[in-house]
């Protein structure tokens, strides 16, 4: 297919401007394009076909099952976009004065506390645009709470080796030393090893609960006394909040630092590189730290508040706003109950997908799900030659988005399946019926599964070279 600009022809245009009725006005030379600006021209027939024939090219959450493990790509209701693309909304600029985007504040204000109340956090900065925006935000309050009690031997950060690899990532980002701590045999933090790892030099522990193989750290509160008894803090990778909101909350569980997306729990997709939100949320002791500026209802009115402790921004003006609309516009839809009733359901499909697969496609620890399971086909690559990856492929045919592969490192052959609340029964037994056909494939025709996708507009790229050699425009 071609690009815009390939089919671009000098002359064509997409719009009609009406003809000029005020005076010409002449911009000062200084300010005036030397060259011209390099746009595609089309005409308005040829840019809807274009971007049209672009979106039927394309696999979303819109087209059908996403599974995509630790992605949380549920479907998202689209009132929320309706109610983000409010002009009342769009047309706000950040630089406008307080009194005139009391609203806007109010709903802020309102988001952080409802985040607040979800996670059982103190206070909450809606400025980090991402999960890993949000792990780097939070490391840094860490550091400042440390550094503000004079503490400067906290230099390490324990990471599990299951972790999603943001977390040891943001940890050296932010300037600490990352110690790795060993799984047990239920896959969950090996006690023993944490405490061989953590001592006075203990920043903090980051931990996702449940964790990236979908299962919940039954020792979460053994962990926590162990790590605030050595003078660390915990931080929580709460990007798998999915599975447990409105059922447990991380302040409850002992940590006091934890970031959310927006853009995978709370109705915006993940992936894609569109706007996301990562809000941090704290305990009070570390309150004063959160990046500025804060929002303060002052009586009837909205403020900023400014507090002299605070890390500084970490983006532009405060974050992505049209996110935060969905965000709170799902909370509201959805209520208390509903928000449990959607992690309730998420668990639910989980485990019911995990069953209908698991004798073909077996998890190592064979034990309840949360919101997603990781299974190997270690045994299926050993028997078949066919891998991971040429099932993950096959799916695609089968109209089916692959769920997230060779992930987590610590099992071979991964597939990890996520297959969210939104989807009904149907969708799953539709999933289960395609990939045991594919299990069966592996041993009656496994060419035909290293060659697939058949039906992809792309085959299989080249993702080391992708990787090495980035073409990003
Ligand atoms: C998605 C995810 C992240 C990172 O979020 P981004 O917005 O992609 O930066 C971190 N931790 C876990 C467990 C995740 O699933």
């Amino acid at each position: 297919m071609k690009t815009i600009f390939e089919i671009s022809r000098e002359g064509k245009r997409a719009v009609t401007f009406a003809p000029l009725t005020v005076e010409e006005y002449k911009f000062d030379e200084a300010l005036e394009r030397k060259e011209d600006l390099v746009l595609p021209a089309v005409a308005e027939v040829d840019l809807v076909r274009h971007y049209m024939a672009l979106s039927k090219r394309a696999f979303g959450v819109d087209d059908g099952f996403y599974p995509l493990g630790s992605c949380t790509m549920k479907y998202n209701p689209k009132v929320n976009e309706e109610v983000a693309s409010l002009e009342q909304f769009t047309m706000v600029h950040p630089k406008q004065d307080n009194d005139s985007i009391q609203g806007s504040l109010e709903l802020m204000s309102d988001l952080s506390g409802a985040l607040c109340e979800i996670t059982g956090m103190d206070a909450i900065t809606l400025q980090p645009c991402a999960g890993a925006h949000g792990e780097y935000t939070g490391l840094q309050l860490i550091k400042a709470y440390h550094k503000d009690r004079g503490d400067d031997k906290r230099v390490k950060i324990i990471v599990p080796d299951s972790a999603h690899g943001t977390n040891p990532a943001s940890a050296v980002m932010a300037g600490f030393q990352v110690v790795s701590v060993k799984s047990n045999d239920e896959k969950g933090v090996d006690l023993e090893d944490l405490k061989n790892v953590v001592g006075e030099d203990t920043a903090a522990l980051m931990l996702t609960n449940p964790t990236t193989l979908g299962l919940f750290e039954k020792n979460i509160e053994k962990i926590s006394e162990i790590v605030h008894n050595a003078g660390g803090l915990l931080y929580y990778d709460g990007a798998n909040l999915n599975a447990v909101m409105g059922v447990v909350r991380p302040g409850d569980m002992g940590f006091d630092v934890v970031h959310l997306n927006l853009h995978k729990t709370f109705s915006t997709p993940h992936g894609g590189g569109g706007p996301g939100s990562g809000p941090v949320g704290c305990k009070a002791a570390l309150k004063k730290f959160l990046p500025n500026p804060v929002i303060v209802k002052n009586g009837e009115k909205y403020e900023f508040v400014n507090s002299e402790k605070s890390i500084g921004k970490v983006t532009g003006n405060y974050g992505n706003f049209g996110v935060m609309v969905k965000a709170l516009a799902y909370i509201y839809t959805l209520g208390g109950e509903g928000l449990k009733n959607a992690s309730q359901t998420a668990v639910l499909n989980a485990n019911y997908l995990k069953a209908g697969l698991e004798d073909l496609y077996p998890t190592e620890e064979g034990r309840h799900c949360m919101h997603e399971f990781v299974c190997s086909l270690q045994k299926l690559k050993d028997e078949t030659g066919v891998s991971a990856m040429d099932i993950a492929k096959s799916m695609i045919d089968g109209r089916i988005h692959p769920p997230t592969m060779y992930f987590p490192l610590i099992v071979h052959e991964a597939l990890m399946f996520e297959p969210t609340e939104t989807e009904n029964k149907a969708t799953l037994d539709n999933a289960i019926e395609l990939l045991r056909g594919l299990y069966k494939k592996a041993f009656e025709n496994p060419e035909e599964l290293h060659s697939a996708p058949h039906t992809g507009q792309i085959k299989r790229p080249d993702d080391v070279r992708a990787a090495r050699n980035p073409i990003l425009k």
